[in-house]
């Protein structure tokens, strides 16, 4: 195989970081865990929308 040592790749910048780190520094990890929670709450509000559609379009059925 190749002669690239292990390393990771920091999920926020994509630098080559050590296997035993998770980000290349604090301002990384501070962003990811933004975006972590921002993705959170995106998922949280599609999960909203998908409900009230449901109870619009079984309401609509049933006052039929
Ligand atoms: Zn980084």
């Amino acid at each position: 195989m190749s002669e690239i040592p292990p390393h990771k790749h920091c999920p926020v910048c994509g630098i080559s970081i050590p296997p035993d780190q998770e980000f290349c520094s604090k301002a990384c990890e501070e962003k990811w865990n933004l975006m972590m929670r921002q993705k959170k709450k995106s998922i949280y509000l599609m999960w909203v929308l998908v409900a009230i559609l449901v109870v619009i379009m079984f309401s609509s059925y049933l006052l039929r």
